[in-house]
């Protein structure tokens, strides 16, 4: 059975990890190049048509953006990153943003890391995923619009990211593959997360 999320309520907007809400909640985190399908992934697993779009408003789309869960997660929406509709300087403001909250966010339980299914390796997913291994950022990889691509361009993809990866890596963290129009992802990540937040409720006592 998928995990039921019953309520989930937009907290507060910020500029920087110090104007974040108290680390009072597990936090899990999405982030990726802008258009990898970030806003419709967040809609899609919370199953609120509507909820990330307050995120894309203008001024949004630079901020970090805690959403609670059923009182019990903080569902956390990064700005994206790469090739924003916004002028160059002001998207690589956004980069050292992302990883001042990530390598300050003691609370930081998982970082979803979207990448489009349909693309090769780009640098710039490269580089960011170097820069989480050695700043000890717990991952998991997000592999998004997979309706867009066949079964065997999946596996062919997933195995040149994968070969890339372990370049760098001795083994590959959580993997998840969604479609938000083939409704397909969004058991496996609640589940990861129910999971993750048990084990933490066990482990706290
Ligand atoms: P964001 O900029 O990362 O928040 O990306 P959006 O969620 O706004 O999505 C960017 C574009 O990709 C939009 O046109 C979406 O409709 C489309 N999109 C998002 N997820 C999927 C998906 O799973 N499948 C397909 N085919 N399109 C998607």
């Amino acid at each position: 059975m998928i995990p039921a999320i019953k309520e989930v309520r937009f907290i507060k907007s910020s500029p920087d990890s110090k104007s974040c809400p108290q680390e009072v909640y597990p936090e899990y985190a999405f982030v990726g190049r802008s258009n990898v399908g970030k806003s419709s992934l967040i809609n899609f697993l919370t199953n609120r048509k509507k909820l990330a779009k307050t995120s894309t408003q203008p001024g949004r789309t630079r901020l970090i953006n805690h959403f609670l869960v059923d009182e019990q997660w903080y569902l956390v929406d990064l700005p994206g990153y790469g090739y924003a509709k916004v002028s160059k300087a002001e998207r690589k403001k956004f980069l050292p943003l992302i990883k001042d909250y990530l390598s300050s966010r003691t609370s930081l339980t998982c970082l979803f890391l979207l990448i489009d299914s349909r693309h090769d390796p780009q640098q710039n997913d490269l580089e960011f995923i170097r820069w989480l291994g050695e700043n000890a950022i717990p991952f998991a990889l997000c592999f998004t619009k997979t309706d867009k691509i066949s079964a065997s361009q999946q596996k062919q993809f997933f195995e040149k990211f994968r070969s890339t990866m372990l370049q760098d890596w001795e083994y590959l963290p959580a993997v998840f593959f969604t479609s938000t129009l083939n409704n397909s992802g969004r058991e496996e990540i609640l589940h990861f997360i129910d999971d993750t937040n048990k084990q933490l409720k066990e482990s706290a006592c």
